[in-house]
């Protein structure tokens, strides 16, 4: 353990159960935390209300609590925290830093699929319609580093004015994800590889923003074809919590640490101890995708 203080996060999106691919991140972002002696968040990421299912937050919580993964602190839900998000945003309209948008997504398929920042200067006020926010970006997005999946080549990429807030007045789960992780004090995010290619923009976001960015680190992600992770949408199968042992030793042996076996423990915690100690990035596959048999029976 090196780092002074570490606050590492799990942030599952209420839209569907824990299915192996989730737990596998939960699982990663709990131990690299716990290694590092940090504390480990939970937040629930259900800004997108209308895709989320009563009821699932409890249930992703019951299995986390069955797979021995102890959260610090209280569980933080998106749909509580709208005023904050709303300060937030105020403020940076009022700083001239983010500035209401009508463009709509054809015209923006016309300007070649890059938001060309049109307008920026108009000083559009939303009245009988609402209309987007967007952050100003300038320059290139910024290159990422990670400590995972470490050199990274990601093709470096113009930044365009990110939608911060939707015409549907939503707040778009770009803005919100910065501003809770830099709300909580995130040191470290752990997440899927479905997310790498975002994070550049996460980086120039937080540089917009006058926040001091995360490390970020991503693991392999479950997929049941080339480019289709495993998701509620194809049908993942719930996690069995009654074979928390099997699903952890799972996990691992995903993640790259294939020498540990379910019968040399009598427990979860005895498990997660010995996983803790034994963890290391350096260790963990870094192919972006494995694709895993969608119906064992331990998932
Ligand atoms: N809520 C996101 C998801 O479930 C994860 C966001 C993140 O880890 O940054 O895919």
């Amino acid at each position: 353990p090196t780092d002074a203080k570490y606050t590492g996060r799990f942030a599952p999106s209420p839209s569907g159960q824990l299915h192996f691919g989730s737990l596998v991140t939960a699982l990663a972002s709990y131990l690299d935390a716990k290694h590092h002696c940090g504390e480990w968040l939970v937040r629930m990421e259900d800004i997108d209300e209308p895709r989320c299912i009563a009821g699932t937050d409890r249930e992703i919580l019951m299995s986390l609590e069955a797979h021995g993964l102890k959260w610090d602190g209280t569980v933080m839900y998106q749909s509580q925290q709208h005023e904050r998000y709303q300060q937030v945003l105020n403020s940076l309209l009022d700083d001239q830093r983010a500035y209401y948008c009508s463009c709509t997504r054809k015209m923006i398929t016309a300007m070649g699929g890059i938001y060309n920042g049109q307008c920026r200067d108009k000083n559009l006020v939303p009245a009988e319609h609402e209309l987007a926010v967007r952050l100003k970006l300038d320059g290139q997005l910024l290159p990422s580093t990670d400590v995972i999946m470490e050199d990274i080549a990601l093709s470096p990429r113009p930044s365009e004015d990110v939608v911060i807030k939707r015409r549907d007045q939503l707040f778009s789960y770009n803005l919100v994800v910065i501003l809770d992780d830099a709300y909580q004090g995130v040191t470290h995010i752990i997440r899927g590889c479905d997310l790498i290619e975002v994070t550049p923009l996460h980086l120039s976001m937080y540089e917009a923003l006058g926040f001091t960015a995360p490390q970020y680190g991503h693991v392999p992600v479950a997929a049941v074809a080339p480019g289709r992770k495993l998701s509620k949408q194809n049908h993942a199968s719930p996690i069995n919590n009654a074979r928390a042992l099997e699903n952890i030793v799972a996990a691992l042996q995903f993640l790259g640490f294939c020498d540990v076996k379910t019968r040399d423990f009598d427990s979860v915690d005895a498990l997660l101890s010995y996983a803790i100690s034994i963890w290391d990035r350096k260790k963990v596959v870094k192919t972006p995708e494995i694709i895993v048999p969608q119906h064992e029976s331990t998932y």
